[in-house]
């Protein structure tokens, strides 16, 4: 597990400045839903997370460290994306275990790992398929099974439901929450649904246009929005 501290952290593409500065301290085992509608800044503020975008200024600290110099595989992360990027031509089983072999895991260790969180994700029936074999909740669970074989320090998710009819996303939300409550693991869950980030977040980041309008727990945000912006986002008046 781990910390995940962000300061003053600046995004710009070109001369464009998309991400403001923003600041948080993210605790251990927290469960952070970044919120907010199309091109407010989510997914690059994940992105630099991940090391998957650099950052033009500011911060990204995990467990105490800096890591806006440390390659993406050397930050002890794990992201799950909303398109799933799973290799067709591989196994459910191959797919999970994929990255723990280009880590050079030992291959009964491997096994554990997956049979692990084949079990908690219900997908022991599944492990011999191909992805176009299963359901787009399945390939969802599978993307997670990809993600928590790694046993990470941290999660990043990109709008993982966004896929999904509404009915699978509901379960699924749900899922995500019991992983969450076994697993423990902190995690960045990003969203342009309010229902998601109120059902799933321990604190929550309302962005609006690179900004950070407020931080806090669901409950305090919905009851004292700091700005009218909030207020009409999650619902309730400022
Ligand atoms: P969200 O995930 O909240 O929908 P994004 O982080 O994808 O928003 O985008 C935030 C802003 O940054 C948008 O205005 C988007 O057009 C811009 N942007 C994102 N990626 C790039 C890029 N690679 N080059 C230029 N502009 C980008
Ligand atoms: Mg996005």
């Amino acid at each position: 597990m781990a910390t995940v501290t962000l300061k003053n952290l600046r995004k710009s593409f070109g001369k464009t400045e998309v991400i403001h500065g923003v600041d948080i301290d993210i605790q251990d085992g927290e469960f952070i839903v970044i919120v907010g509608p199309s091109g407010c800044g989510k997914s690059t503020l994940l992105r630099m997370v991940a090391g998957l975008e650099t950052v033009t200024s500011g911060e990204v600290g995990i467990d105490g460290r800096a890591v806006n110099d440390v390659e993406p595989m050397e930050r002890d992360i794990a992201m799950v994306f909303q398109n799933y990027a799973l290799y067709p031509h591989m196994s459910v089983f191959d797919n999970m275990a994929y990255g723990l072999k280009i880590a050079k895991t030992p291959k009964s260790e491997i096994e554990t790992r997956v049979a692990q969180a084949a079990k908690m994700l219900q997908l022991e029936p599944y492990l011999a398929r191909k992805p176009r074999e299963l359901s787009g909740g399945q390939r969802q669970r599978v993307a997670m099974g990809r993600a928590i074989v790694r046993k990470p320090a941290v999660f990043l998710f990109d709008e993982p439901l966004s896929n999904l009819d509404a009915k699978l996303r509901v379960q699924m939300r749900l899922e995500i929450k019991a992983l969450q409550r076994e697993l423990g693991v902190t995690s960045l869950y990003v969203t342009h649904d309010q229902v998601e980030a109120m059902t799933l977040a321990d604190r929550m980041i309302v962005m609006n246009g690179g900004v950070a309008d407020q931080i806090g727990a669901p409950l305090d945000v919905y009851a004292d929005p700091q700005t009218a912006f909030v207020a009409g986002f999650i619902g309730s008046p400022p």
